[in-house]
């Protein structure tokens, strides 16, 4: 006697909903029939990597996470290249754009964010592109192989990967930045000017606070309008400059959306019957754009979907690493302190070496390395449990060797 199997769908094939799947898989491989939309025509990959794809260090088929094979393997239909464009809810159904239509009883949404672009004129002018995807990145080398120049909008990591990228690419780049300081959301101002300088002896051009209010060209653009009135000459412009969690089509049928689609602490929407993951998701009122946090919550939401309810997810610390090669920089935990925190510092222009540690209560809060981040995960640790780090204060700049010999040493000298 055959017992039929549930239904589930996947909406997105990106590094959330495939995650979840792997999770799944591990748990009750056998429970569903799963069939996975996707508006990339390819298999599942690391997105983290397009940065490396970029710069050429990397190549296509070595930041595949899944190719197609996988999913013939473990009996998953991927429809790649056709986006679901319409979610019954009454029906219990989706539709893609070419007209499949599948039912489920399981929905599972996973589909990430939306590069912010620019509301400027000519801001959809040929040669203007997003950094998202394997086809912004294949856009953004085929124009390194015609253009001179290239600029970028936008100092936020992605920007400064980008604008690093296409440098490597030969192309002479202007990163252009509204604030006065590169990373503002990662970096206080030291740390900012020992980065810029080191971007600019690589040859990047940096225009810091400046307001971009167009770009101008004809059949494609040609160049980027600030408001000082100058005027960069640019073959190519990449908008770096944010994201918004990707909800239209939960909004659409009805799924109850806040800035991101409302998950609870087992990743469900309002509807029992739907699961949100990844980018796309707002749980507590935050919304998320690294991959540690995303792939916790593929964790717990497969472990609802093989009914194994027992996790929930919550918020953890995250920590950032800027992916530029020769330069080291890390950032972890609460590395803008305030009222209640104070601050251990430690400065090496000539190393071009800065380090600060926040902390609260004789916790570690957050910490900011540049020059020298090799104990970024050391220091992420501590944060994470919360450890008492007063017997170690007067070290704890020096790293966790350092530390660690020193505990080692007392501990000798005690016995
Ligand atoms: C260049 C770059 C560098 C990054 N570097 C880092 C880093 O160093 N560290 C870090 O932690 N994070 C980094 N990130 C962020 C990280 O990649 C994301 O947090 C992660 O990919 C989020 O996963 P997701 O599945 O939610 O979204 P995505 O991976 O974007 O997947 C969503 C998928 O859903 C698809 N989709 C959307 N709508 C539909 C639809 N209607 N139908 C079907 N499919 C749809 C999208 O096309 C996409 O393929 C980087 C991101 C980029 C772009």
């Amino acid at each position: 006697m055959s017992t039929k199997r549930a239904r589930l769908v996947v909406i997105g094939n990106g590094m959330a909903g495939i995650r979840t799947v792997e999770e799944l898989l591990q748990l009750a491989p056998d429970l569903y029939d799963i069939s996975v939309f996707g508006t990339e025509s390819y298999g599942n990959y690391n997105r983290v990597m397009l940065s490396l794809l970029l710069s050429g260090e990397k190549q296509a088929d070595e930041i595949m996470l899944n190719p197609t094979a996988w999913y013939a393997e473990h009996g998953i239909t991927l429809h790649a290249g056709d986006p679901v464009v319409e979610i019954d809810r009454a029906r219990r159904c989706v539709r893609s754009s070419s007209g499949v239509e599948v039912a489920y009883d399981r929905l599972l949404i996973a589909t990430g964010s939306q590069p912010i672009v620019l509301p400027v004129p000519g801001c959809d002018l040929p040669g203007v592109v997003c950094f998202r995807g394997i086809d912004d990145v294949e856009r953004m080398v085929e124009a390194a192989g015609i253009y001179r120049s290239a600029a970028v909008i936008g100092g936020g990591l992605l920007g400064i990967e980008a604008a690093n990228g296409l440098s490597r690419r030969g192309m002479q780049v202007t990163l252009i930045h509204r604030s006065h300081v590169l990373l503002n959301q990662q970096l206080n101002d030291d740390a900012a000017r020992l980065l810029a300088r080191n971007l600019q002896e690589r040859g990047l051009v940096l225009r810091l606070d400046a307001e971009t209010v167009a770009l101008e060209g004809g059949e494609r653009v040609e160049g980027v309008r600030l408001a000082d009135g100058s005027r960069i000459d640019a073959g190519l412009v990449v908008m770096a400059v944010g994201v918004r969690p990707e909800i239209a089509l939960a909004e659409a049928s009805g799924i109850h959306c806040g800035r991101g689609i409302v998950v609870d602490d087992t990743l469900q929407t309002y509807d029992p019957h739907v699961y949100a993951v990844g980018e796309c998701v707002q749980h507590r009122k935050v919304t998320f754009g690294l991959v540690a946090p995303v792939w916790e919550q593929a964790r717990v939401c497969a472990a609802h979907l093989a009914r194994f309810g027992h996790r929930r997810y919550c918020a953890a610390e995250t920590a950032t690493r800027l992916k530029v090669t020769g330069i080291d920089l890390y950032s972890a935990g609460d590395f803008i302190g305030g009222a209640g925190t104070e601050d251990l510092v430690m400065r090496d222009p000539r190393r071009g070496v800065y380090k600060r540690l926040v902390l609260r209560d004789s916790r570690l809060v957050g910490a900011v390395l540049y020059g020298d981040a090799k104990d970024g995960g050391w220091y992420f640790e501590l944060i994470c449990e919360g450890t008492d780090i007063a017997p170690l204060r007067d070290r704890l700049l020096f790293g966790q060797s350092y530390c660690q010999s020193s505990i080692a040493n007392l501990a000798g000298v005690a016995t």
